[in-house]
């Protein structure tokens, strides 16, 4: 039977498409995109003349019969989505978990994903991180998830649209303080910028250049400061008691 090719596309850069990518969009019998017009531009950018198929959230869970029998007859299908990779804050999982129920074969094809883009220039630890995706909407929801997150060590990563930018920094205030952040706007196109501060700084960097508040944001936070584990604050009470009982 066919396989899935669950294909990464550029984020803002054409460039980024990889030769392996290409190769697989033109060899497949169909592509399932988020959106057809928005995948259409690009497969006329490479060349390519593909049937398309939509797979948004709200048909996802109906196509999967259709596609997995067009991979029983044999058909090799790829999946992508606007921008980035499939399933990251996209559509995708219901179909993946699916077809690999069903022993699909899936084969990723790895390439651009704005998270991995934004923390590998950032400049805050990588070994541990938290992927948040997008905030609730609502005001109230997105400050209970906040507050939820406010003690944890790992740096937080979170996708945002240029709609919410500013009240979601006025709620990391409310919740973070002065942490540090880095927000990464518009990676791999004309005006990427990373910006690097409080969240009420980077909110009056925002006032003075609204610029600053277009395109596409990923806001990365600093992780909380580790709390001393029992046994060093143990050891750490018994120094100060030593020296207190030597004055
Ligand atoms: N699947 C995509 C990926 O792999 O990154 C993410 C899709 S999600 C619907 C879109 C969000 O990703 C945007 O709101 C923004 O937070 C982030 N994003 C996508 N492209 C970006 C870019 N070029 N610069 C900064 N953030 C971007």
């Amino acid at each position: 039977s066919g396989s899935l090719y669950v294909v990464a596309t550029p984020i803002g850069n054409l460039d980024d498409l990889s030769p392996r990518a290409a190769r697989v969009l033109g060899e497949v019998a169909l592509v399932a995109a988020e959106d057809t017009r928005h995948t259409a531009r690009l497969l006329r950018h490479l060349g390519l003349s593909v049937p398309m198929l939509s797979l948004h959230e709200h048909n996802e869970a109906a196509r999967v019969d259709q596609l997995d029998a067009r991979l029983a007859a044999g058909e090799d299908i790829a999946l992508v989505s606007d921008a980035g990779t499939p399933l990251i804050s996209d559509p995708g999982f219901v179909l993946v978990r699916e077809l690999r129920a069903r022993g699909r074969r899936i084969v990723p094809l790895p390439g651009p994903c704005a998270l991995v883009a934004a923390l590998s220039a950032a400049g805050l630890p990588t070994d541990r991180f938290l992927f948040q995706g997008f905030l609730p909407a609502k005001g109230g929801g997105r400050r209970s998830r906040l507050e939820g997150l406010a003690g944890r060590e790992e740096t937080l990563v979170f996708y945002e649209s240029p709609h919410r930018i500013r009240d979601t920094l006025a709620d990391l205030e409310a919740c973070f303080g002065a942490r540090r952040l880095v927000l990464a706007r518009e990676l791999t196109k004309t005006f990427e910028t990373f910006l690097d501060g409080t969240p009420a700084a980077l909110l009056a960097r925002l006032a003075d250049d609204p610029d600053q508040a277009r395109g596409e944001f990923v806001i990365m936070v600093a992780g909380a400061e580790p709390r001393p584990d029992q046994e060093t604050a143990a050891v750490e009470a018994e120094a100060l008691l030593g020296a207190l009982l030597d004055e």
